[in-house]
This record gives C-alpha cells, sequence and structure tokens, in this order.
C-alpha cells in the first residue's frame, strides 16, 4: 500500500511571487513550488517534492537502459588528475573544471564526466574479446564551473547525468551499440513526456565523430536548431553545414584600390560605397591557442564564435585585444584583407574560389575591390563559421531552414578510438582495439525541461509518470470535507496510488486550490460543497475539466 502524504507534514512552502533572479519559467515555478531551493549560483538543494520527480525520472531512464541490457555502476565523482592528464582533458576543459587538491597536495578534480574512468573500468575488468562488447551507465552527480550558470537547475554547476558507456570490438558493434541507445533514448523521452527532437551535432571538446542531439523545444532554451520544412534534415545550428554552390565572379577586373577614409565597419563601409554589406567580406581577427588568425564571411553575416571553437576544440579561441595589434604593422584594424596575410586564414565556405569582394586593403583608410578568391588570396581552412539565419538554405535539399530554440536534453557520441587508445586498451584474443560509444542524459535538466514544455500560468504540470504524487486530494476546510479527504486518500493509496492531500487546518479552500495548481500533479480531487452526500470533484490538472464523483467512481476512475 502507498502512503498517504499530508500537506500539513510535508515541507514546502509555496511562494505567490517569483524569485527575483528568476527568467525562465521553470525556474520561477519549481522554486514557486517548493520543489527546489537554490543553495548557491548553480547549485541546489532539491526539497522533498523535487526530489521525487526527479527519482521518477532516474527510474525511467534506469528501466530503459537496463532494458538495452546496460549495466548500472556507480563511479567516483571525486577523481585523481591523471586519468584525465592522460586524456588531455586536464588541460583542455579549461575553467570549466573544479579542480582541488587533497592534504598531501595532490590535484583532483570533480568529474564534469567520466570517459576516462569507465575506460580505465573496462580496461581492468574486461581483458578478453569475450568479455564484449559491454554497456555501463551511471546516474551521478556532475560538476562543471559553468561561465553562466542560469536558469536553475536547466544548467547547473553541479547536476544530476545519467552517462553510459558502450566497448565494442567492431565497427559493426559500435554501430549497433549506438542504435540501441538512440532507441532507449527516445523510449525515455516520450515516457516522460518530453515533445523532443533528434539533430545532428558537433562532437566538440568530447572528440571522435558522429553525434546526435535530442532536443526538447522551449522558449527557454539555449540551443538553437534549425529544422527544414521539406525534408527529414534537423540540426543544431552548430552542426548546420554550408553546401549550396556561390556565384562565382563573372570576368572580375584585377585588384582596384579604393580610398575609403573612417570607414572600419562594414556598415560605414557599404554605405560610403552605396554597395550592400553582402558585397564586401568580413575579416575578424582571433586568437587561436595564442596565434592570431583571421577568419572571412560574407560583411552581411555575422560569426558564431562558439561554433567556430566547436569546429577548433580542443584548441582556444579567443578575440583579439588591442595589445595583439601593438607590434604587428601588417594588421590593420578595421582594414584587414586576406590578399598577402600573413596569418591563417580560415573562410566560411561562402567564400568560395572564384568570388570576388570589396575587402580591407591592410593599409589605413583604404579598400579594394574585386579581389578574387583563388586568384589574389587563397583560403586555408574551409569552416562553417557563420550565425545561421532563418532561410539558409537545407544542406539535403536546398529549402529555406527554420529557426527554432530548444533545451539540450541528451546527447550520443561515437568515440571510437579515441578513449580506448589513450589508456590502451586492448582485449586479448581479436584484432583491433575496442571501439566506444558514449551517451549522456540531463536528469536534473529534464525536470526543467518539463517543467518548460508542460507548464501553463497556474503553475506545474506533470504527467502521471513523472509527477510527485498520481493524485492531490483537497479538503476545503469544514470537518466533514476533511474527514471524506481523508477517507478517500486512504484508499485511493490501498488501491496502489500515491496519493498528496491538502487537509491543512486554518487555509483558505482558494489557497488550497492555488497551492494545488501551481505544484501540478495531474488529477486534484475536492472534497467540497457536496461532501455531505460523499460526492468529490475530479479535476483534471491539464484540461481543467472537472466531474462530480462518488468516492467509489473516483477510485475507479483514478486506479484504473
Ligand atoms: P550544454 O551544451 O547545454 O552545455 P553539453 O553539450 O555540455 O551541454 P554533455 O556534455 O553532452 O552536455 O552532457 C550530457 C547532458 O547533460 C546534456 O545533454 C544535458 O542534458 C546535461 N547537462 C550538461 N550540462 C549541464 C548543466 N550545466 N546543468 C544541467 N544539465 C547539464
Ligand atoms: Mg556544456
Amino acid at each position: 500500500m502507498s502512503q498517504v502524504q499530508r500537506m500539513s507534514r510535508l515541507m514546502v512552502k509555496t511562494l505567490r511571487d517569483d524569485p527575483a533572479d528568476a527568467e525562465t519559467l521553470s525556474h520561477k515555478l519549481l522554486v514557486r513550488a517548493g520543489y527546489v531551493r537554490r543553495t548557491s549560483a548553480g547549485i541546489w538543494s532539491w526539497l522533498p517534492l523535487g526530489k521525487k520527480v526527479l527519482d521518477n525520472i532516474s527510474r525511467v531512464v534506469r528501466e530503459e537502459m537496463d532494458a538495452i541490457g546496460a549495466q548500472e555502476v556507480l563511479l567516483p565523482a571525486l577523481l585523481p588528475k591523471e586519468p584525465y592528464e592522460a586524456s588531455g582533458r586536464w588541460e583542455e576543459y579549461g575553467d570549466l573544471l573544479f579542480r582541488l587538491k587533497d592534504r598531501k597536495g595532490a590535484d583532483y578534480l570533480l568529474g564534469p564526466t567520466h570517459e576516462e574512468i569507465f575506460t580505465q573500468v573496462v580496461k581492468d575488468q574486461c581483458t578478453s574479446y569475450k568479455d564484449l562488447p559491454v554497456m555501463l551507465y551511471q546516474i551521478q552527480t556532475k560538476y562543471r564551473d559553468e561561465a553562466r550558470p542560469r536558469s536553475g537547475v536547466l544548467r547547473g554547476r553541479e547536476f544530476q547525468m545519467k552517462d553510459s558507456y558502450s566497448f565494442d570490438t567492431t565497427d559493426e558493434g559500435l554501430a549497433e551499440s549506438y542504435a540501441l541507445h538512440r532507441a532507449a533514448y527516445q523510449k525515455i523521452f516520450a515516457r516522460l513526456g518530453l515533445d523532443f527532437r533528434i539533430v545532428s551535432a558537433v562532437s566538440g571538446a568530447m572528440g571522435g565523430s558522429a553525434s546526435e542531439e535530442f532536443l526538447a523545444p522551449a522558449a527557454a532554451g539555449e540551443d538553437t536548431f534549425v529544422d527544414c520544412p521539406a525534408c527529414d534534415y534537423a540540426a543544431n545550428t552548430e552542426a548546420v553545414t554550408f553546401t549550396a554552390s556561390v556565384p562565382v565572379a563573372d570576368a572580375p577586373g584585377p585588384v582596384e584600390e579604393l580610398n575609403t577614409p573612417d570607414t572600419p565597419t562594414i556598415e560605414t563601409l557599404a554605405a560610403f560605397l552605396g554597395v550592400p554589406a553582402s558585397a564586401t567580406l568580413k575579416n575578424l581577427l582571433v586568437k587561436v591557442d595564442g596565434e592570431i588568425t583571421a577568419v572571412g564571411v560574407p560583411g552581411d553575416r555575422e560569426v558564431d564564435l562558439g561554433k567556430l571553437g566547436e569546429h577548433l576544440a580542443p584548441a582556444v579561441v579567443e578575440l583579439v585585444t588591442a595589445e595583439d595589434f601593438e607590434d604587428r604593422p601588417d594588421l590593420v584594424r578595421g582594414y584587414v584583407g586576406p590578399q598577402g596575410l600573413k596569418i591563417r586564414y580560415i573562410a566560411d565556405p561562402r567564400i568560395a574560389s572564384g568570388t570576388a569582394w570589396i575587402t580591407g586593403a591592410n593599409k589605413p583608410g583604404t579598400h579594394a575591390r574585386d579581389v578574387v578568391c583563388g586568384r589574389d588570396f587563397e583560403v586555408d581552412d574551409y569552416l562553417d563559421v557563420v550565425v545561421v539565419e532563418e532561410g539558409d538554405p537545407c544542406p539535403l535539399c536546398g529549402t529555406g531552414l527554420k529557426l527554432d530554440r530548444a533545451i539540450e536534453i541528451g546527447h550520443i557520441f561515437q568515440l571510437g578510438r579515441k578513449y580506448a587508445d589513450t589508456f590502451q586498451l586492448d582485449v586479448l584474443g581479436q584484432q583491433g582495439k575496442p571501439v566506444r560509444v558514449t551517451y549522456g542524459i540531463g536528469v536534473s535538466r529534464a525536470v526543467a525541461a518539463l517543467a518548460e514544455q508542460t507548464a501553463d500560468e497556474h503553475g506545474l504540470c506533470w504527467t502521471r509518470e513523472i509527477a510527485p504524487a498520481d493524485v492531490h486530494v483537497v479538503a476545503a476546510g469544514k470537518a466533514l470535507q476533511t474527514e471524506l479527504a481523508l477517507e478517500v486518500s486512504e484508499k485511493l493509496a490501498a488501491a496502489g496510488l500515491r496519493v498528496l492531500v491538502d487537509e491543512r487546518a486554518g487555509v483558505s479552500p482558494g489557497v488550497k486550490f492555488t497551492d494545488a495548481e501551481l505544484i501540478g500533479v495531474p488529477h486534484i480531487l475536492v472534497a467540497g460543497r457536496r461532501a455531505g452526500e460523499g460526492v468529490l470533484e475530479l479535476k483534471d490538472r491539464r484540461t481543467g475539466e472537472r466531474e462530480e464523483l462518488t468516492t467509489a467512481e473516483a477510485i475507479a476512475r483514478l486506479a484504473g
């Protein structure tokens, strides 16, 4: 028999007003409904209601991971430096990593993700090819010193993640494990009641090759993804590639210098010459691992520094500063052009061979016209670096892409041999080294993602599987109503339901109803006006539909 949870004893203090620092709906509501409490920037305490939701999500994740044959383990969060030094991530992670020392001065970190440690465990435990394939997962606390911990539990510095890792000996095995995980994720997110899309992504600091993200469309999301209205293509904007062909210049003349005083920006230049910004070539200077590099994009487009960083990872990309120019007379700020430039030149694919541009002439107040790619300058590396815009061509079919915001709820990577090589993970008796796949689901983030997608102006609105209770019974206030509420609660619990009953004395019915809506249990059962006749009112939290039922009918309806 399930327990009846009484509101009078539950540690929950609901708030009428939004917390001052909250920007997103989930942040506001999870705090106001008493699910979580901020302990420090990006560090959250889970209160009883919140812990129940978190556990429900973990249960769904666990059931579906077990169903594909993955085995649950629990690795430490406090980790020695050495494995992360071996993989290079002790450095590569930069400021994101929480580093600490023990009493003897030895270096440790708080795990941001566990590829290294899982690889070591498998190396230790699986010595023969017969021991593979193996799929392992854990649901564990992760630590990342995020630059902008915001949106409540959406982006914490301490958060819960389900991470799993599969080890296979062949590429076919890797593909199979990947497919199993992908299917399990689809089941998990569907069971959680999340609206989600699977999109192509870039692997970033993780390394490896193919990767896909699971995105939950939501206004509060920090990711932008594109969706093709005409075909199946969907991708994180960071992964969008430009494949359309670019018209080349028709018999361009020789490079011609133009006197363009006081035109250090594209806007001033385009206005001065009376040309569209798209006719100009913008050259942004950045530092890649300290080395000054120019990045060329059409003048009407912006450079996506995040995307550039992902492409060049693990290199560190920074904007140049005034000091960087001090001993570089060859780099004329505001008038840089790729012709004759003595630094690495990265360009967007729109700067295709044969295209002609108006760009800086590497002299103060001077630009040049008919600067032709492939004739007057060479591109060292082509990378997709512009901020993707609504209407950009779909790489598969060319149709104008649609742009939407979303929350990343899960990510799967095919890492291949990267970590296996780092740790000389070899197994006896078969050719080739194990290949790896790695996967993550943001468990605590899923709480917020679900809240974002399902809440309304009255409060949270969980699906039954995830809600902290199956039914929220409200006693309007009179003794008779409280008696009926408690009686029906016991019966519902006896039928196996998780019941929250609001039998608080001295709290007005209005406050109880408001709290019930805010807390968001899917069914609200009220012992009110007709309690004397044994009649209750059942309200559907999502649709607002109400109906009057006897105790027996209510139990049959809810337990059925
Ligand atoms: P993001 O781009 O949002 O920072 P990530 O690419 O760093 O995410 P992964 O390293 O792939 O994320 O981690 C796996 C999952 O863990 C993510 O899909 C996300 O759901 C969750 N996650 C990552 N960072 C955080 C965080 N700071 N707070 C809460 N959940 C997170
Ligand atoms: Mg991150």
